[in-house]
């Protein structure tokens, strides 16, 4: 439904910012809001900052149901704690040891350039942080990071993140990068970001030359539904894609959204045609108000094991769980093992045939590498 009373630029992306919804009047131009909407409209504030893109919004029907809808329009379970709920899932501020830098795991850190977003998706994992619009990047923040991740040598990926850090401007961001590229032991930096789903003009040639200068730089995108795929995210895509941005996408599982296999083949196939890498199917983290949109465990690996054999390696994510309280990722893989000796393992597989791999006789293996001795080699 679109509210025909718009000074109308829909194809710029700060028009699509400037516009966003953001108050109860400003939705009802757009949805019937239930009486389940209606209740957190009528609180004075509410848990997570709501705001959604004019584009966006018009991706969602005035079904209740309707599974877009349901990722950006707030709902009366938000305040209904449920089994889990807690602040901050992934225990980011104990690792957190510059305001704006999360290290958890040796190699990579988090740098979280920005804390706002085009949509405020009602699942997200970040609450503490995301969506306060007040903190932007000060200077001496920005240094604080970068001067961080100069004195780790062992960090070789910079993931940017926040919020959304394609909500900067191409100046902002190609500077932010600029200085990263500076650091020598700095090989990899990713972009996290939703910018191409929930307001996809924001990406433009201009955009895609700044960060075609800083490679390898990886895309990082969150498309959640086959739905998100229109024309404009697709254009957009293809726009990374083709000038050598290796895109890959990140979906989360999420009750009445798109917790079935057939709604998560069609969206790895259409991704995969886009040629864009469906990477992770992450397990909802058990942020605050996000109990109704979360699937069991079990729930999610029913929807890995239907997909198995069925889709390709190529467009098969892999599904994972965020290990609450920090404990890093895991990967949840359908176990096809049905007996165990001493010689190997049978396997049925996805169509039920079975059969046992038998391991090599010991008197075959040779001996083990010495890493050592070929370490300067490698
Ligand atoms: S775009 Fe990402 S950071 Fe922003 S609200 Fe959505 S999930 Fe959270």
């Amino acid at each position: 439904m679109h509210p025909n009373n718009f000074d109308f630029d829909w194809d710029n992306w700060l028009w699509q910012l400037r516009s966003s919804l953001k108050s109860r009047t400003d939705f009802e131009k757009w949805f019937t809001l239930t009486p389940e909407e209606k209740i957190i409209f009528s609180q004075d504030k509410s848990e997570f900052n709501i705001r959604s893109t004019p584009y966006y919004s018009a991706l969602a029907t005035d079904h209740p149901e309707d599974p877009i809808r349901k990722i950006l329009m707030p709902h009366a379970l938000e305040f209904d704690d449920g089994n889990q709920s807690l602040e901050d899932p992934l225990n980011e501020k104990n690792n957190n040891p510059t305001s704006r830098i999360i290290h958890r795991y040796p190699d990579r850190v988090l740098f979280l350039i920005t804390d706002m977003c085009s949509v405020y998706c009602r699942y997200c994992t970040r609450k503490y942080f995301t969506g306060h619009e007040q903190n932007l990047l000060k200077k001496d923040e920005l240094n604080n990071g970068l001067k961080y991740i100069k004195s780790h040598p062992e960090i070789r990926e910079v993931i940017l993140s926040g919020g959304d850090p394609l909500t900067l401007s191409t100046e902002k961001l190609s500077q932010i990068l600029f200085e990263i590229r500076k650091i020598d032991h700095v090989e990899i930096i990713r972009i996290g970001t939703r910018m191409p789903v929930v307001c996809p003009m924001r990406v433009d040639l201009d955009l895609v030359k700044e960060l075609k200068k800083y490679k390898p730089v990886f895309l990082m995108t969150h498309f959640n539904h086959p739905r998100e795929l229109s024309l404009e995210a697709a254009n957009a895509l293809e726009l990374f894609v083709d000038n050598g941005i290796p895109t890959f996408n990140q979906m989360v599982l999420l009750n009445g959204v798109n917790n079935h296999a057939v709604i998560v083949k069609a969206l790895s196939r259409r991704l995969l045609y886009l040629r864009v890498k469906p990477y992770y199917m992450f397990q909802c983290d058990p942020s605050r108000g996000t109990d109704h949109l979360r699937t069991t465990i079990e729930d999610s690996e029913q929807i890995q094991r239907e997909l198995w054999g069925k889709l390709s390696g190529l467009a098969l994510p892999q599904l994972s769980i965020d290990i609450p309280n920090g404990g890093g990722k895991v990967g949840l893989t359908p176990n096809f093992e049905v007996s165990r000796n001493e010689s190997g393992r049978s396997y049925q597989g996805w169509d039920q045939i079975t059969a046992e791999y038998i391991n090599p006789n010991p008197k075959n293996i040779l001996k083990p590498i010495d890493i050592d001795t070929y370490s300067n080699e490698i």
